[in-house]
């Protein structure tokens, strides 16, 4: 890894992915062959484990899911590229819909999300809840927050607002609450355990890049 700053020669500070000169402010990436050395499942840089992961990884389910999500974040470095790969795997994963993955059954629930959405907000990805796909209970994850759609009721959690992720294992499909509520739940019954990690992925990469001074997201 590059330890002295090319332009100044001063001595390089790493910041979560980036290395930073503290003398003339140049940012430098941290390169990838660095950063895939990593034996930690949660990068210390972005997360605060508070439970036991020992105990989530003897379990098959949960286990799956949290290789996957750490798959995804030493494999992709921006939450596009996390994009990109959930495109390629959920080509085959009918609970979901994406721009060009069954993208129609985004634009048929416009008329029930488009009053929640801010102006210019991007739909990056729709997750049905209902057990047959009828898109009467749905989330969305956007460009600037995940938000659930429950019969007439909706929840929002903006990316800033993300403090901890809740990991319920207690099932054999587990789930991910976003701060603690089960109404804001990560999972799905139709969904593989690959897209459920990636899914996570793409939700904790988007945290950071909407606030990349924001404070590490607690796993508990
Ligand atoms: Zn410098």
């Amino acid at each position: 890894m590059l330890k002295k700053c090319p332009s100044c020669g001063g001595e390089l500070e790493k910041k979560r992915e980036k290395l930073i000169c503290p003398y003339c402010n140049s940012t430098y990436d941290v390169e990838k062959s660095d950063k895939k050395s990593s034996t930690e499942l949660l990068d210390p840089d972005l997360f605060f484990v508070d439970v036991d992961l020992n105990r989530l990884m003897e379990k098959k389910c949960t286990s799956e899911v949290m290789r996957a999500w750490k798959y995804c974040m030493d494999e992709n470095e921006t939450s596009k590229d996390v994009e990109e790969y959930l495109r390629k795997i959920t080509q085959k994963d009918d609970g979901t819909a994406m721009k060009d993955v069954r993208g129609e059954r985004i634009e048929n629930l416009r008329g029930r999300m488009d009053p929640e959405l801010e102006s210019g907000e991007r739909v990056i990805m729709l997750i049905d809840t209902t057990l047959f796909g009828k898109g009467k209970d749905f989330y969305v994850i956007t460009d600037r927050a995940v938000r659930f759609f429950k019969k007439k009721k909706s929840m929002t959690v903006k990316f800033d607002d993300i403090i901890a992720i809740k990991i319920n294992d207690s099932l054999n499909l587990p789930s991910f609450y976003l701060n603690e509520s089960y109404e804001t739940s990560i999972s799905s019954v139709a969904n593989s355990y690959q897209t459920l990690g990636a899914m996570l992925a793409l939700i904790t990469r988007l945290a950071f890049e909407y606030n990349e001074d924001r404070s590490r997201i607690r796993i508990i």
